[in-house]
Parts: structure tokens; C-alpha cells; sequence
């Protein structure tokens, strides 16, 4: 869809919602949030693989790498509500290493979508797991829903976690122990 045809919808949907949609304030609103959204869901147009495979480097190194606090914001899909917070990824590598900020645009491009935490969080896992093959991949994401928040739906303060662990922090306690310890809040 165009960004004029995103500002069409826009202006509709304010003429809907506000008693005075032509007031000046609202007069550029419909071309902002069409900016906006776009900004926001610019991960549609972005390739993970490409991201990855630009930036993988052989390395005998087996011991786990952990990127934390990757700041990340999101939509989710439900709401096209924002929900924010921070990602820890974990992985340890089978000869193949990637950049370090590859991970962190690795998340960013999956965040700049519509979302939901559980699949953002699967797909960041398996984008790894695919394209480095390694000993084990773990992530886990903390987030605030706005939609929750605003709408009061939930508790006012409640943080939701997901996680995806795969090989060696699915099967060996200590490894995951280790991650674990390793992301916990300071
Ligand atoms: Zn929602």
C-alpha cells in the first residue's frame, strides 16, 4: 500500500474518532502517521539472512557469546499497540561466528514488523540456529504491552518473558543456568 493510501485510511479513521477531525492540529496527522507506521514496520522490507550472512566468520571458538539489553520496540498485531523492552540473545558457536551488532539488527528487523513477543522471540532463534548451525542458540525477551498498560487489562506493571532455547541450552541444565544467570537483571 502507498503512503498516500495509508493517509487516506488515516484521515478516515480520525474523522471517525474526533468530533473536530479538521481542527489544525490534526491537519498533517494522517501524512505523520503514515511516516510513522512505516518507520515502524520497515522490517517487512529488510532481509534476516542477508543481514546474518554478511557478517558470519570461521572461529574456533565454542564457548558461549551473550549479547544483553538489545533495546527493542515492537507493534503488536493484535492492537497495533507498541510493546518495548530489551532482548538477550545467547549462542555458542559450531566454528561460525556472527558480528556482534548483526545480532542486535537481527532482532530490529523481526521487531519492525506486526508482532506477537512469542513468535519475535522464535524467529530471532531459528534465523541463528538456520544460518550458524550452532551448539546451541538461547533467547529471551522482557517487554511492556502497551496494550495491556492502557487498556488495563492486566496488572499495571507486569512484564511478559518468552524464551526459545534449542541444542545445548534445551538439553544441558547447566548451560541454560549459566544464560540465565547471566541475564538476570542487575
Ligand atoms: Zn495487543
Amino acid at each position: 500500500m502507498s503512503q498516500s493510501e495509508v493517509e487516506a485510511h488515516v484521515a478516515a479513521i480520525l474523522r471517525a474518532i474526533d468530533p473536530e477531525p479538521e481542527r489544525e492540529g490534526l491537519e498533517r496527522t494522517p501524512m505523520r502517521v503514515a511516516r510513522a507506521l512505516a518507520y515502524l514496520t520497515k522490517g517487512y522490507a529488510q532481509d534476516p539472512a542477508s543481514v546474518i550472512n554478511g557478517a558470519l566468520f570461521t572461529e574456533p571458538y565454542s564457548e558461549m557469546i551473550v549479547v544483553r539489553d538489545i533495546d527493542f520496540f515492537s507493534l503488536c498485531e493484535h492492537h497495533i499497540l507498541p510493546f518495548f523492552g530489551q532482548a538477550h540473545v545467547a549462542y555458542i558457536p559450531r566454528e561460525r561466528i556472527v558480528g556482534i551488532s548483526k545480532v542486535a539488527r537481527l532482532v530490529e528487523v523481526y521487531a519492525r514488523r506486526l508482532q506477537v513477543q512469542e513468535r519475535l522471540t522464535t524467529q530471532i532463534a531459528e534465523t541463528i540456529e538456520q544460518h550458524l548451525s550452532p551448539l546451541g542458540v538461547a533467547v529471551v525477551l522482557e517487554a511492556e504491552h502497551l496494550c495491556m498498560r492502557m487498556r488495563g487489562i492486566e496488572k499495571q506493571n507486569s512484564i511478559v518473558v518468552t524464551s526459545a532455547m534449542h541444542g545445548a541450552f534445551q538439553t544441558n541444565s547447566k548451560t541454560r543456568e549459566e544464560f540465565m544467570t547471566l541475564v538476570r537483571p542487575r
